[in-house]
């Protein structure tokens, strides 16, 4: 395939970024549309609110709309050099946006496998979009992860789900970005947890790069899971999980135990949050520092306000220095999963076009 390269070292991906930090050759043709390098965004008024420095790393503006995208152009790039001309995954929705999109690219076929009803609109909707073969099961999605996993062992179908260790290595790139920006590595790190690829990933690439000698320090990952989804927190299989945060609608999650180990080895929690906590923070970063996310994505909000503001929480910050610094990721775009605002819209009524109409249709 013909390829042209910018000379720019800006926005060519995360494999070209940190190459030598990923299981890449010279010889790996790079499927890429440019994701990563997500903005760390200082957070004046959620600063305030918890009275520390947070960050928020904003994994909504990747090509697809989550963080997804950091391990999937790992994954099919590894794919296609193992001469893979299919990929399958299952999907809450944002695994399959993000395969179906990097499959579209690489010029091979993607089938993804959810379960019916229970994926968000706009979500689906990329999955369409980027022409996937999409199969809806009655089942949920544990129940798609077992179908893909014997699809996959049994044909020479790729499976890109985060049981493929080339999506966690493409993901541990997000810790190293917040080294990198930061200049060390935070005190804490709080994030959303569903299948546990993700807080799993950000732990190997903080552990990597402090061994390296690029952080002085290590964070302590503290991992959110919702109340009705939470397996890790209590330590048992759920088999019908329920939230409103679709993307960590998970019950059994594939890196559980990698996760844990994240967790023990650095000294953080694993807590849960309630769907009412999750939606409040959800409207609260919008309406404050104007990001929008998804509902999963906000659970990581929500575990920050739990952890400054409640005795029950796993991890209290209370007792914690105001100095330390705070990286609350993001995971998806808010728009992906406009069901829940779009109920809560009130009727838009028109008003005749008139400055004074207009006037009193605001309040002035
Ligand atoms: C996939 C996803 C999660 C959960 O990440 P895991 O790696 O499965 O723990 C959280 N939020 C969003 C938006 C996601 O797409």
């Amino acid at each position: 395939m013909h390829t042209e390269r910018t000379t720019s070292k800006f926005g060519r991906g995360v494999i070209e970024h940190y190459r030598e930090y990923l299981p890449v050759a010279e010889s790996t043709a790079v499927i890429s549309l440019s994701e990563g390098d997500t903005p760390l965004v200082f957070c004046p008024q959620l600063s305030k609110r918890v009275g520390r420095v947070v960050f928020v790393k904003n994994e909504g503006v990747n090509p697809t709309g989550s963080f997804k995208d950091r391990g999937m152009t790992l994954a099919v790039s590894k794919a296609k050099e193992r001469g893979a001309t299919a990929l399958i995954c299952a999907s809450t929705g944002n695994t399959s946006a993000s395969a179906a999109a990097y499959a579209a690219r690489a010029g091979i076929s993607c089938v993804v496998i959810l379960p019916a009803g229970k994926i968000a609109t706009g979500k689906l909707l990329q999955a369409f979009a980027y022409g996937a073969k999409i199969v809806a099961i009655d089942g949920n999605f544990d129940d798609a992860l077992r179908l893909v996993r014997e699809l996959g062992e049994a044909g020479d179908l790729a499976i890109v789900n985060s049981i493929n260790p080339d999506r966690i290595a493409g993901q541990k790139t997000a810790a190293f970005e917040i080294v990198d920006v930061l200049g060390d590595a935070p005190d804490f790190h709080l994030l959303p947890v569903g299948n546990a690829g993700n807080i799993t990933a950000y732990w190997a690439g903080y552990r990597e790069y402090h061994a390296l000698g690029r952080s002085t320090k290590l964070p302590a990952m503290i991992g959110f899971q919702a109340a009705g989804a939470a397996p890790i927190f209590y330590n048992r299989i759920v088999e019908q999980p329920e939230t409103v945060a679709s993307a960590i609608r998970i019950g059994n999650p594939a890196s559980w135990k990698q996760a844990r180990a994240a967790i023990n080895e650095s000294h953080g929690a694993i807590d849960v949050v309630s769907d009412e906590e999750i939606l409040a923070a959800q409207t609260w970063l919008a309406q404050h520092e104007g990001i929008f996310v998804e509902p999963a994505s906000a659970a990581s909000v929500a575990g920050l306000f739990k952890c400054c503001d409640s005795k029950d929480a796993a991890y209290s910050f209370q007792k914690i220095q105001g100095q330390s610094r705070i990286v609350c990721t993001v995971t998806g775009h808010g728009l992906k999963d406009p069901d829940v605002i779009i109920g809560q819209m009130k009727e838009l009524k028109s008003v005749p076009a008139t400055v004074n109409d207009v006037r009193r249709a605001v309040g002035l």
